[in-house]
């Protein structure tokens, strides 16, 4: 008697879906990936009760097609690459095709979305183990809306692991300031339990900029900051440095952005820290918030499915870069605490 069958597509989701979707924070996460993807510039999001209940995310992107909606639900389906080739350069945030579709298997998910061209909006839902999808006519403007409801309803292990409704909204909370300090030209609205907690409007200027980043990450950073610009051998390096005096007890006020996406990499944490080395003492932490941008074909964004790890393909020449230009900022502004150190 044959022992193996093939998992139903709902399960193989969910099974995915144990990648992707730790909690709340990263049905988020790849919401408004796909909105910035779509090229949206204004998001309004609402969560209730930290997520678990309500994630609804509405776009004024591109939309998506009718006769796309299926597809946008199933795994490895994607507008975003078609052959090994675009891999190699990709430069939109989403690539695998499986977010939604692991979203949809684990909780109760509804897209609806509109295009320039089509008469009006249409909507899908999906159900059984199957996956199958109904499509129906709803309004909405251009753009799309993705409303995720009773996260991990269906599978109670995944549920067991959820924090408090103000842990799992915190974590919300960070994943949209990192969206809202990588996209100063977006804005965005965000309600907790229909209380507004961010309502950031898109910048226009580097005045505008700054204040955003004074909202997000306090004025006193700001305050006591140096900007950043560099550039050298296709790489562009900007943002603001802390300066040694601010430093913290925690690594909390430390962001990377590799070409718009927030990133942990041990390479650049390494630069980091050798910058700050001769100027910090042991055990505090610098504060920063860093931009690197260089050409998709010399960073390597499919290293995990969360994508918050890259791979330089000069991972050295990345390191020295970041390392000289931070050292001689840091210099510049505390030229005796780096002659103490030395002599
Ligand atoms: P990926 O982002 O890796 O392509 P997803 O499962 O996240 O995979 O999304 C599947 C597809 O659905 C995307 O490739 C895109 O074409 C479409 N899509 C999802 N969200 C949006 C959105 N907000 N606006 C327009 N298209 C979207
Ligand atoms: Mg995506």
């Amino acid at each position: 008697m044959s022992k193996i069958h093939q998992l139903s597509p709902r399960l193989a989701n969910q099974i995915a879906a144990g990648e992707v979707v730790e909690r709340p924070a990263s049905v988020v996460k790849e919401i408004l990936e796909n909105s910035l993807d779509a090229d949206a510039r204004r998001l309004d999001i609402d969560i209730e009760e930290g997520g678990i209940k309500l994630i609804r995310v509405r776009d004024n992107g591109h939309g998506i097609d009718q006769e796309d909606l299926t597809l946008a639900l199933s795994r490895h389906a994607t507008s975003k690459i078609l052959v090994l080739d675009d891999l190699e350069a990709v430069a939109t945030l989403g690539f695998r095709g499986e977010a939604l579709a692991s979203i949809a298997s684990v909780s109760r998910l509804t897209l609806s979305s509109q295009t320039e061209a089509q008469e009006h909006a249409w909507q899908v839902t999906t159900f059984g183990r199957d996956m199958e999808t109904e499509v129906s006519p709803c309004s909405h403007p251009t753009g799309t809306t993705v409303e995720v409801r009773d996260l991990f309803f269906n599978t109670p292990a995944r549920r067991k692991f959820l924090k408090t409704e103000k842990t799992e909204f915190t974590h919300i909370q960070e994943i949209i300031k990192r969206i809202a300090l990588s996209r100063y030209d977006v804005t965005i609205n965000l309600r907790h339990n229909g209380r507004q907690i961010y309502a950031l409007k898109a910048c226009s200027n580097a005045v505008e900029q700054e204040r955003r980043m004074a909202m997000l990450c306090t004025p006193e950073f700001v305050d006591q900051s140096i900007t950043i610009e560099a550039e050298a051998s296709g790489l562009r390096l900007w943002g603001w440095v802390g300066l040694p005096t601010f430093n913290r007890s925690q690594a909390d006020l430390q962001y990377f952005f590799v070409n718009g996406r927030s990133v942990r990499d041990r390479v650049v944490a390494h630069a980091v820290k050798q910058a700050y080395r001769d100027v910090l003492f042991h055990g505090r932490h610098p504060a920063y918030a860093l931009y690197l941008e260089l050409a998709p074909e010399n960073v390597d964004v499919n290293v995990h499915p969360t994508k918050h790890e890259v791979r330089f393909r000069e991972s050295r020449l990345v390191h020295d870069f970041l390392f000289s230009r931070l050292h001689r900022a840091l210099a510049d502004v505390s030229p005796e605490t780096i002659n103490t150190t030395k002599n």
